[in-house]
Parts: structure tokens; sequence; C-alpha cells
């Protein structure tokens, strides 16, 4: 069954899924639970209840049922800017010359420019369901920040974003378009809140880090009525809400005919991965198929490759939940001439676990190699990549240049996250050839490595 393969696979509306695939069903060894910080035993319904809306909270703990359904208002929203295109990278395969087809799932055509917007919405939904007021979360790069101010401002919600006090300053116009859709913006460490404060007496002038924005947006949540904390990467639910970018894949794959061999995302949290990867993983899970997937992650910010499985906090305050992650440590902060986003010192549970299983790989990789493969991309294929983007996009180049050495013509789908309009500083540093790649000493990992909670 073989058909002509277009540039662009669409599927249309009605082939688009209409329940979200729980991988966690169909891992016989599931994720280790998040543990309350205080005695160690798996959070509950209630404890969680209290800093997530209710029905997220069950999302969390959920690991039995493999298909959840997308309420109908989300697959309307989703409608406006989904089904996002399957791309046949024509123009990339010419270029490097090589026998491998290359397919993107291009995730950055809507304003917040990245996949974030799929659980955005979703987490909108519940907490408006649930008659909240508001949400109140941290950004880093601002993607996230961004596509959660498009859903708020969708079901009339009060957003309140922390975002990191470097990206806050480095980042105007991010920080504007939030602004536009109705947040409100405070740089983090802030003096509104007690960690904040407290962060800001230890580190005097410090520019902040996506872990002590996350204890801020806790904190606010948590002591403020009608309000619930909600979060972009890391959490099962998160990668819940992502699978509609691998279900959207494997529809798309299969309308052609064509099986993949390989599959590559960038990690951060693992959201964007884990949602591509997850229809894919549960047929090696059920024995069906099978993959090579590899996760790609900055080698300034190495979690998988270097870091350790074990339980660790999720933020810089120690407010939130222990989690067994692939970690280097709450208190590790990438160099500041870590130019993306990827900054996260740990792993969604579920990635994580996955690969402590070894049904997937992982790769770190250097940010000039990065930004050469962005412009690479960027000059053939018409779309300029998100920093964050373009680690798949390296790793994507490399294993087809592979495939030109060897003649095999595998078929390489990769997560292309997002646009990189407003990292326009960090293609700067790149074109003026003045980045720099920063790779962490082993003895700076182990220090970190070492604060991690012992019990
Ligand atoms: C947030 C983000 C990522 C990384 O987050 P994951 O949770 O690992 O997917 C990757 N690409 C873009 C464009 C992002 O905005």
């Amino acid at each position: 069954m073989s058909k002509e393969i277009p540039y662009k696979i669409y599927l249309e509306e009605q082939e688009m899924p209409k329940e979200w695939y729980n991988v966690r069903a169909d891992m016989k060894k599931k994720p280790a639970p998040l543990l309350n910080p205080g005695t160690h035993q798996p959070m509950t319904l209630d404890e969680l209840s209290g800093v997530f809306c209710r029905e997220l909270a069950e999302q969390e703990l959920n690991d039995t049922d493999a298909y959840i359904e997308i309420p109908e208002e989300i697959r309307n929203f989703y409608k406006m800017y989904r089904p996002s295109p399957l791309v046949r990278a024509y123009c990339l395969e010419k270029k490097l010359g090589t026998p491998a087809h290359i397919y993107y799932k291009f995730e950055g055509n809507n304003t917040s420019g990245s996949h974030k917007l799929n659980s955005a919405i979703a987490q909108a939904y519940y907490a408006k369901k649930q008659g909240l007021k508001g949400v109140t979360t941290e950004t880093g790069a601002g993607q996230w920040g961004t596509a959660l101010s498009m859903a708020c401002s969708y079901f009339d919600l009060d957003c309140k974003v922390y975002m990191v006090k470097c990206s806050y300053e480095q980042k105007p116009f991010r920080r504007e378009v939030m602004r536009t859709y109705g947040a409100s913006v405070t740089p983090s460490p802030s003096m509104e809140t007690n960690i904040g404060r407290k962060i800001n007496a230890e580190f005097p002038g410090t520019t902040g880090s996506l872990g002590c924005a996350i204890s801020e947006a806790v904190e606010v949540a948590v002591s403020t009525e009608g309000y619930r904390y909600v979060l972009g990467s890391v959490l099962s639910q998160v990668l819940l809400h992502q699978s509609v970018i691998g279900l959207e894949t494997k529809a798309a794959l299969d309308k052609y005919g064509i099986k993949a061999d390989m599959i590559i995302g960038c990690a951060g949290g693992g959201s964007n991965l884990g949602g591509l990867m997850s229809p894919f993983i549960g047929e090696m899970l059920r024995g069906e198929a099978d993959y090579e997937i590899i996760a790609v992650e900055p080698a300034s910010c190495p979690s998988l490759t270097r870091g350790s499985y074990v339980y660790d906090f999720c933020d810089t305050g120690k407010v939130c939940p222990l989690a067994k992650m692939y970690t280097l440590g709450s208190g590790f902060i990438p160099s500041a001439n870590h130019a993306g986003g990827l900054r996260y010192h740990g792993m969604s549970s579920v990635v994580s676990e996955l690969y402590d299983q070894k049904l997937m790989k992982a790769r770190s990789v250097e940010q000039t190699a990065v930004f050469e493969a962005a412009q690479q991309f960027a000059r053939v294929e018409g779309i300029l990549p998100a920093p964050e983007s373009s680690h798949a996009i390296r790793v994507a180049i490399d294993e087809a240049l592979k495939c030109k050495e060897t003649g095999e013509a595998k078929n390489i789908v990769f997560g292309l996250t997002g646009t990189g309009y407003f990292d326009m500083y960090a293609y700067a540093a790149y074109n003026d050839k003045k980045m720099t790649d920063y790779i962490p000493t082993d003895a700076e990992i182990a220090a970190s490595l070492a604060k991690t909670p012992k019990f």
C-alpha cells in the first residue's frame, strides 16, 4: 500500500483523537508515585486536590485507564489550531542527500508558538468546570505562560504568572503577549511571597530559576481562596494531554501506511516527547511493534544522561510533592550561557521510568551544534525553529546522515515543538559567533545531587 506522500499529511477534523491515551495503563511497572514531602507517603487525591483542580488530581493518580475522553469543549478549542501538520521534510532530505525519510510534527502553529497550549486549554477547562476564580503558574522561557494566558482568557479565568526574572527582563515581548491575554506577570523571585522574600534575602540580585518560580506560584495558589496551581510539563496529567500529538502523528502515518523506525523529541520536563511517543511506546509495551525512541537534552542540563534516578524536590522552596525522576538535584541551575529552555533539573516520572526500563534512549547535545542544526533547518524548511525543538532537529539530522553512510531508508519522525521568534538574542549570539558551550563537571553534578532528600 504505497501512496505518494504529500509534503503535509493532514488529518481531517473527524479523524482527530476523541480520547487522550494514558501510557501508564500499559506499563507493567508503573512510574513511582508522588510522595508527601512531610510523611513520605504517596500523595492522596485529597492532598493533591489542595494544589491542583480535582479532575486534574484524578488524572495525575490514574495509572489504570488507557483512554480518557477529551471533553467536547477542549476538542472544539483544539480544532482552531489542530490537527497540526505532519510534514515530510523533502527539502531537508534533499539538502542532506540522505536516503532516510524525515517527518516532523509541527506544533508551532498557534500564538503561544509551542505545543504547550494542548495542556493549557485542558487545565483551564477543568479549573473553570470546578468553579475556580483563577490559576497560578511559573514560566521560564515564556511559552507556557503565554499558552496558559490564552487558555485562561478563553474561559474567563484569572491567570497569575511568576516569570523567571532573567527571562522577564530578556523577553519583554513574551511578557506583553501574556498581558494582552489578561494575565498578570510577576518577575520571580518577587517580594510578594514568603519564599520569594527568603530567596531574595539569601541570594541578593539573583535572576531566579524555574524551581523558585514554582515555589512562589504554589504558595500563592494554596493561600488564595478559589485558586489552584497548574504546571506546563513534568506531571503525568500534562503528558496525558500531550498524547494528542502522538495520536495524531500515528493516525497520519497509518493513513499512508508508513511505519516509523525512529522517534525523536527534545526533553525538558518530558511532556512533548512523552506525548509524541506515548502511542508508539504503548505498542512496544503491548508487544505489538518496536521503535527506536530518542530523548534529546542539552549537554548543559543533562538530567537523563548524567542525573540519578531518585526521589527529589520539584522546586527550590521544597513545598511540592517529592517525585522519583532522573534529576540533577533541585538546586541545579544551568550555566547562564545556556540559551534555550529545557533547563528544568528533573524529568517526568513517566519518561524517567520508561528510560530506566530501557524502552527509550537519551542523548545530550551542545548548544552550538543545536543552533547549527536550527539554521540548516530554517534555511530549507521555511520554519524558524525554537531552540528547544532544535535539539531534536540536531539528532534527526545526525541520524539521517548516518543513513547516508549505510544506505538505509529509515523513517525518522521528530517533534518540532515550536517557533523561535522570541529567541532572537540566542540566534544573535550564534550568528555573531559568541555562543559557547558549557558542560557541567562531574563534581558540580555530584555536589548538587548530594542535596537530594535521603530517606
Ligand atoms: C516547553 C518547551 C519544550 C520543552 O518542554 P517539554 O515538557 O520537555 O516538552 C520544548 N519545546 C518548546 C517549544 C517548548 O516551549
